[in-house]
């Protein structure tokens, strides 16, 4: 509005009435208004936008497109707080990929970024509206599962983890497959993003020392493992 009113303004002081100027010139002032209308939106729409897609870019993973750590992290705060209110389950699973250093060293380190696209993608397929998957390192994925009790976890888990194993991965000219470990935590009173990470870390370190390809729980580490 302010085009069209400050010419006015201008026109005003230089002895012209405003309602003389506007049905001596109302093309003039209609072009005023609805040009700085139009250039005013589509600023606001590009600003918008990019903004948009900054942030975008900001919580995604350059490689995999999937969630960044940097999600994981905000999403899990965000989650953790409505689990202390609400009462309602959270668990985590850190997944590890087995003897990744071995695919990078076998087949390229080319090759191994598609193992990770292909990974990514494959838990992507396979994800329900309540599971959240992020990169959260090299070769290291986590999963937030909303609404699970431990127990419904280990299931996603195992869900997980054999898919991973079944599928073939297409390189160039050759195939494989990968497993993974998984370590799940899930929440107790009183715990933090820290407190469930360190544990679903440990459960995930005892899969490792179990053998790899296998799914551990945050707790009676010794004795129950999915494999
Ligand atoms: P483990 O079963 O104990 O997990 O063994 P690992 O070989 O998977 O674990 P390690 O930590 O020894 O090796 C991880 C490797 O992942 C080493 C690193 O070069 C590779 N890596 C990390 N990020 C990327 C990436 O973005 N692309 C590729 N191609 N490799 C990556
Ligand atoms: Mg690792
Ligand atoms: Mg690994």
């Amino acid at each position: 509005m302010g085009s069209p009113l400050g010419w006015l303004l201008i026109q005003w002081f230089q002895g012209s009435h405003p309602e003389q100027q506007l049905s001596l010139h109302t093309e003039l002032y209609l072009y005023l208004f609805i040009g700085t209308l139009l250039t005013f939106a589509c600023f606001g729409w590009y600003v918008g936008f990019n903004e948009e897609r900054r942030k975008a870019q900001s919580l995604t993973d350059p490689l995999t497109q999937c969630f960044n750590f940097r999600y994981f992290h905000e999403r899990f705060a965000q989650e953790l707080q409505r689990a202390k209110r609400s009462g309602q389950d959270l668990s985590v699973m850190i997944l590890d990929i087995d003897e990744f250093k071995k695919v990078n060293d076998t087949y390229g380190h080319p090759a191994g970024d598609k193992v990770l696209i292909d990974t990514c993608q494959t838990i992507t397929e396979n994800l329900r509206s309540y599971e959240i998957l992020c990169r959260v390192g090299g070769e290291e994925f986590a999963v937030l599962t909303l609404q699970s009790d431990l127990p419904a976890a280990l299931d996603i888990a195992h869900r997980m983890r054999t898919k991973i194993k079944s599928k073939v991965i297409t390189l160039e000219d050759q195939q494989l497959s990968i497993t993974v470990s998984i370590g799940v935590s899930s929440y107790q009173d009183g715990d933090s993003i820290d407190t469930m990470i360190a544990r679903a870390d440990k459960a995930l370190y005892q899969a490792k020392n179990n053998g790899r390809d296998c799914v551990m729980p945050d707790h009676v580490l010794s004795q129950v493992s999915i494999s």
